[in-house]
């Protein structure tokens, strides 16, 4: 089914590594995939990573993927409800939800599993013998991101960060697919689009997603460790009128064509980086323009009463996109990410 890839292996309609779920039947079934485990908790039982498939039968399948990281909550929340109130009788395909993907760090609330530090997004492709993350990436990599003709990866801000809320795209990797993707992102009808470099990071679903020749698209849907009520109220009239657009959800009455995003580029320069150890404070606010040379935070340092604080500056032109939450930093800590502004005819 996806563009221009065949899966390296066979895949089955009935697989052992979940349960409740056969690929081939219609209507919605509600299971979740084996990741299997041994320590002083986990005595070798399985760990359950939950899933829905939601089909009608042959047609386009679209993989919705959340809690790749377990303290962004707007894309669990939204799958959630996606589990609950798609109805299989308006598909025309399939839609896989899977709300909380690393699951072991969605129950911890924590951003990487706390069984074994591992990170889902830099774990693609996985692997099946390896440890609880690896296996999750194996299981999202093997046996759902083939069947998929459109994955959505959905990030946000997580406990230490706020990002503008934003689809969140990978350039690339070939022409129809990045055309694909555009289109995906204006549909979405998120206010930001941020574009970064192709396979950003290895690992990534994104970058799986981009080297399977399958469309891939991320958001970044605000953050800080809660649910921002806006951002999900745009993912729930975008998702549908996406879906729509795939030729997966039929007879939907189709909600307004969003206004055009403001477009973003993240560069290596975006980065404002702490250089010393203290209490971090902003100057700016998420959203605002900036000039390179502004000043944009400041750096207290904690015991050394007489010494002013650091001051940083912008390093280019654009938009704070991404604003650190936790005030007290080390060097090395990404206080905030300066976005240079992109012209969409440029695309
Ligand atoms: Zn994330």
């Amino acid at each position: 089914m996806s563009a221009g890839t065949a899966p390296t292996r066979p895949l089955e309609a009935i697989c052992a590594n979940f349960t409740g779920i056969d690929f081939s039947a219609t209507g919605k079934q509600l299971g979740y995939g084996h990741v299997v485990h041994s320590d002083n908790v986990y005595d070798g039982s399985v760990i359950p990573v939950p899933l829905a498939v939601i089909s009608s039968g042959p047609g386009p399948v679209a993989l919705l993927v959340a809690g790749t990281h377990g303290d962004e909550y707007e894309g669990q929340v939204l799958a959630h409800e996606l589990i609950r109130e798609l109805d299989p009788e308006r598909l025309s395909g399939t839609v896989i939800v899977v709300p909380a993907a690393n699951s072991p760090a969605v129950r911890g609330a924590a951003r990487v599993s706390p069984i074994d530090g591992g990170n889902l997004n830099r774990s693609y492709p996985g692997n099946a013998d390896g440890g609880p993350t690896e296996q999750v990436a194996a299981l999202i990599a093997g046996d759902l991101l083939p069947r998929a003709d459109f994955v959505i990866d959905m990030h946000s801000g997580g406990s230490n960060s706020t990002y503008l809320p934003s689809a969140f795209i990978y350039r690339g990797p070939d022409e129809e697919l990045w055309g694909a993707k555009l289109r995906a992102v204006r549909l979405l009808g998120l206010p930001y689009v941020m574009v970064v470099a192709p396979l950003l990071e290895p690992g990534s679903l994104s970058s799986a997603g981009d080297l399977a020749g399958v469309l891939t698209i991320s958001t970044e849907l605000s953050g800080s460790g809660t649910v921002d009520r806006h951002a999900l109220a745009t993912m729930r009239s975008g998702m549908p009128r996406l879906l729509a657009d795939l030729g997966i959800l039929r007879d939907e009455a189709r909600a307004p064509a969003p206004a055009e995003p403001q477009w973003l580029e993240l560069v290596p320069e975006s980065a404002v980086t702490s250089t010393a150890a203290g209490l971090f404070e902003p100057l700016v606010d998420l959203g605002e323009s900036v000039r390179a040379g502004q000043p944009v935070a400041r750096v207290h340092f904690i015991d050394e009463l007489d010494r002013a604080p650091r001051s940083y500056h912008a390093p280019i032109d654009g938009v704070v996109a991404i604003m650190r939450r936790s005030t007290r930093v080390d060097p090395g800590a990404h206080l905030m990410h300066i976005a240079a502004p992109l012209d969409p005819d440029s695309l």
